[in-house]
């Protein structure tokens, strides 16, 4: 999905994309043949390999055709299937919804694998090895897939400062050893890279939350599991509850049944689930409030703000009326700075709303991706003949900063077909 090209024509929720067409028109998704839901043609290709669950590697998978294999990791489909039930049900297509009994319906045909336990979908053709890597979100991957031109490796997106770096040193290490004929790198992290770890973003919120005496607020994203973590890990050490947010809740419910996220459960002891002020509640709502007792309300948090830490986005602002902060209270921003006109305008529209509560703000994150000089080490390491830089703002700084390697460099063209 392209956030860039689609906020040149579009200004949601007035004005969004309601089918395949409106973005073929644009020219913002590919002209392929029998790929998406309206084509009369039979499906062109054979499967969709999906690395993660960030909606700028998924978000527009729901325009193709149902039958077409999305191949992914367990988790990787447990989060898009909980996130497009928790989210805006937003004009056009779906990928899975929940009926009146709450009975799930999801409408893709997923094929889910796990480390090297590639799925077999009947007749997809496709030989691969999905391979774990660190990520900003639970559920990445990197493939090598066999062709007949040899061995092509896929990094999809990945760092190698987070908590779980081995899992992308894992994936570098298979890489080499297949002696790929081509590699797909991306390049997200290539200007303006911050040197720091998921450790040290942890050991700069402890002491602002320690001098904090009011009500802690911080916003992440919710799919960023570490970051959620070393958020509870420093509560715990605070003495404070995680208050989180109840689409946060409803991810993790989700996700409880996931072997290898050692998830804490929704109901320990310190940990709430905070429930926006409204009459009504969705279908996914009253699965949590049917599940768990530690909900709490604005009022709560009115009352016991120096017990706390409230995840709130800028679309909770509306909250901070009841809630009431009290003078010395806190908001922390754990995501990525605003980089975009619309970004900035709510940027501001949230820091009015501190403003006007006395609130100060701090800024303390690292990306998901790798530093420039990891990229090249990686590349150095993997030793592919040719690379492909995609997934960049600057693919000609990328390629220009890689021209000293004796590697074929491509940076491919929109529209060109490419020999592996
Ligand atoms: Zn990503
Ligand atoms: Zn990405």
């Amino acid at each position: 999905m392209n956030f860039e090209k689609e906020r040149k024509y579009y200004e949601p929720p007035y004005l969004q994309p309601r089918n395949e067409k409106h973005l073929l028109g644009l020219g913002i998704l590919p002209p392929l043949k029998g790929l998406y839901k309206n084509d009369e043609n039979e499906p062109s290709i054979d499967a969709v390999l999906l690395s993660h669950p960030h909606l700028d590697h998924y978000g527009y998978i729901k325009y193709l055709k149902d039958e077409i294999p999305i191949i992914c990791g367990e988790t990787t489909k447990t989060i898009i299937v909980a996130k497009e039930l928790s989210g805006l049900s937003a004009s056009g297509y779906q990928i899975a919804k929940l009926g009146k009994t709450r009975d799930l319906e999801i409408f893709k045909e997923f094929f889910t694998f796990r480390t090297n336990r590639p799925p077999s979908p009947s007749g997809s053709g496709i030989t691969f090895n999905p391979i774990h890597v660190d990520h900003s979100v639970p559920g990445a991957y990197g493939f090598i897939i066999e062709t007949a031109a040899g061995n092509v490796v896929y990094t999809g997106d990945f760092r190698l400062h987070g908590p779980h770096r081995q899992m992308t040193r894992d994936f570098i290490t298979a890489a080499k050893e297949s002696e790929p004929s081509a590699l797909i790198i991306e390049g997200t992290n290539i200007v303006n890279a911050k040197v720091s770890s998921e450790a040290e973003v942890k050991s700069k919120i402890l002491p602002v939350i320690e001098h904090t005496k009011g009500l802690v607020m911080a916003g992440f994203s919710i799919n960023d599991i570490d970051r959620l973590r070393s958020f509870y890990e420093v509560a715990q050490v605070t003495g404070r509850k995680l208050a989180i947010s109840m689409k946060q809740a409803y991810l993790l419910h989700e996700l409880k049944n996931d072997p290898h996220l050692s998830l804490f459960p929704l109901y320990d002891p310190n940990i709430a689930i905070f429930k926006r002020e409204k009459k009504k509640l969705y279908l996914w709502e009253q699965e949590i409030t049917d599940h768990y007792d530690n909900i709490i309300d604005a009022t709560d948090v009115e009352n016991r703000q120096h017990e706390l830490i409230l995840t709130t986005s800028f679309y909770d602002m509306n909250e901070l009326i009841a809630i009431k902060p009290v003078p010395g209270s806190t908001y922390i921003l754990s995501q990525s700075e605003p980089f975009n006109e619309e970004m900035e305008i709510d940027f501001v529209k949230l820091l009015n709303w501190l403003e006007r509560f006395g609130i100060p703000q701090y800024h303390i994150h690292v990306s998901g991706h790798a530093l420039p000089y990891q990229l090249k080490r990686a590349i150095e390491e993997i030793n592919p003949r040719k690379i492909f830089l995609v997934h960049t703002e600057k693919p000609e700084l990328y390629k220009r900063f890689l021209s000293d390697l004796n590697m074929e460099i491509i940076s491919p063209e929109e529209g060109k077909e490419y020999e592996v």
